[in-house]
C-alpha cells in the first residue's frame, strides 16, 4: 500500500508571519503553501498518477556525502546530495513510483518484459567513491536499484583528485582570479579543435572552460591548471577500477559516461571516445557482458552523437534534457533518447537540509513529456 503523503505533514506556514516579510519573501512563502497545499491535499499526486501512467522518469545524482565527512564542505554543492537526503528522496520515489532498474529498461527495449506504469530509474553521473561508500548501502537499506554512468579516464587514472573538481572549486573560493581566468580561457579555446566549440547563452563559464579543457590529454591539461589549490586531498574522489566490482556486487549497475567526459559534440571522432569507454569499462568492471547503456557528458550530443552511440552498440542512450519519458508497448517510445532530472538538494530541501516533499513534486510532475 502507498503510504499517504499526509503522514509526513511539517507545520503549515501561517499567514501571520508574512505581515513582517518583504514581498519577494512573501512571494516565495505563498508559492510554498500553494505547493503544499496541492501535494499534501493529495491533488497533486492522484494528478501524477493519471497523467503518467505508462511512463520512465529518469533521475539523476552525482555525489552522496555524510555531511560529518571533511568532503562534504569541499564538495561541489551542485553536484552533492547528503546521505540523509539521499534517502528521503528514495522514500519519496518508493512512495510515487515503481523504482526499475537498468537491466529492465534494457530488456523492455528488446522486446522483454514491460516496465511498470510508472516507472523510475536511479542515476548516477562520472563514478565518485563516494557512490560505494554512502549511496549504496542507502540503497541496499530501501532495496533498490541504480545505475552508475562511469567516466572510465576519471576511473582509470591514478590522481587522487579529478581534476575538473580543482577547476570548480577555483571559482567557488574565489582562487580563479579574473587574470587566471582570462589566461585559462585563451589557452583552453587556443587548444580546442576549431568550431568544436560554441558558448551556449546560459552556461556559466566555469563549465565551457571545462567542457574545453575536458578535451585535451592529461599531459597538456595539468600544466595549465597546476598552479589552482587542489582539493580533498588525503582522499580519493573517483572509484578505483576494483570498488567498480565492489558496486556490483552491492547491486548497482554500471553504464559508460565517455572516456575523457570531454563533451562528444566537440571531439573530432565521438564514436572513438565512446568505443574506448566502453572496452575500457568492460575490462576494469571484470568482463561485464552487456554494456548497453550510456549517458552523455555534459549531457551535450547531436546527431553525429547519437549515430556515433548507435554505431558503437549503445541501445539505452540518456541524456540531461528534463523530461518524462512516455512508453509505447513494452518499452521507452525512444530509447535512444532518454531524458534524466537532475536532483539538486540546494533546490529542493529545508532548512535542516531534508527533502521538501512538496518540492520534489512539483520539481519532478510538472515536466514535460516526450
Ligand atoms: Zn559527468
Amino acid at each position: 500500500m502507498q503510504e499517504s503523503p499526509a503522514r509526513e505533514r511539517v507545520g503549515v506556514d501561517k499567514p501571520m508571519a508574512l505581515r513582517r516579510m518583504d514581498p519577494g519573501d512573501m512571494n516565495e512563502a505563498l508559492k510554498r503553501i500553494a505547493k503544499k497545499a496541492a501535494y499534501f491535499s493529495g491533488v497533486l499526486p492522484i494528478q501524477h498518477a493519471l497523467e503518467h501512467r505508462d511512463t520512465l522518469t529518469a533521475v539523476m545524482f552525482h555525489r552522496v556525502l555524510d555531511r560529518d565527512d571533511p568532503r562534504w564542505n569541499d564538495a561541489n554543492p551542485r553536484d552533492t546530495v547528503s546521505t540523509e537526503f539521499f534517502a528521503d528522496c528514495l522514500r519519496f520515489f518508493h512512495r510515487h513510483y515503481d523504482v526499475v532498474a537498468l537491466e529492465d529498461v534494457i530488456r523492455s527495449t528488446k522486446g522483454g518484459a514491460r516496465l511498470p506504469s510508472r516507472g523510475l530509474l536511479i542515476t548516477f553521473d562520472d563514478g565518485w567513491s563516494d557512490n560505494l561508500r554512502y549511496a549504496a548501502p542507502v540503497l541496499r537499506a530501501q532495496g533498490l536499484p541504480a545505475v552508475v554512468f562511469v567516466t572510465v579516464d576519471a576511473v582509470a587514472s591514478r590522481d587522487a583528485e579529478w581534476w575538473q573538481e580543482r577547476v570548480y572549486a577555483a571559482y567557488r573560493t574565489g582562487a580563479m582570479t579574473p587574470e587566471r581566468h582570462a589566461a585559462l580561457d585563451a589557452a583552453a579555446t587556443a587548444a580546442v579543435r576549431p568550431g568544436a566549440w560554441v558558448q551556449r547563452p546560459d552556461e556559466p563559464s566555469v563549465l565551457s572552460l571545462i567542457a574545453r579543457l575536458g578535451t585535451l590529454d592529461a599531459a597538456r591539461r595539468a600544466p595549465l591548471i597546476a598552479d589552482l589549490p587542489p582539493r580533498e586531498q588525503g582522499t580519493r574522489m573517483m572509484l578505483t577500477p576494483a570498488e567498480l566490482a565492489a558496486l556490483r556486487q552491492a547491486g548497482v549497475e554500471l553504464g559508460v559516461h565517455g572516456f575523457s567526459h570531454a563533451p562528444l559534440t566537440m571531439l573530432a571522432d565521438p564514436g572513438d571516445d565512446l568505443a574506448l569507454a566502453r572496452e575500457g569499462l568492460r575490462s576494469m568492471a571484470g568482463g561485464i557482458s552487456s554494456l548497453d547503456a550510456l549517458a552523455y557528458p555534459h549531457g551535450r550530443y547531436d546527431a553525429g552523437v547519437q549515430a556515433a552511440a548507435e554505431r558503437v552498440g549503445f541501445t539505452a542512450i540518456f541524456t540531461s534534457d528534463e523530461h518524462i519519458n512516455r512508453l509505447k508497448p513494452g518499452g521507452v517510445a525512444n530509447a535512444r533518447s532518454i531524458g534524466r532530472i537532475v536532483i539538486d538538494q540546494q533546490l529542493l530541501s529545508d532548512e535542516r537540509g531534508r527533502l521538501r516533499s512538496e518540492e520534489m513534486a512539483t520539481w519532478l510532475f510538472r515536466r514535460p513529456l516526450q
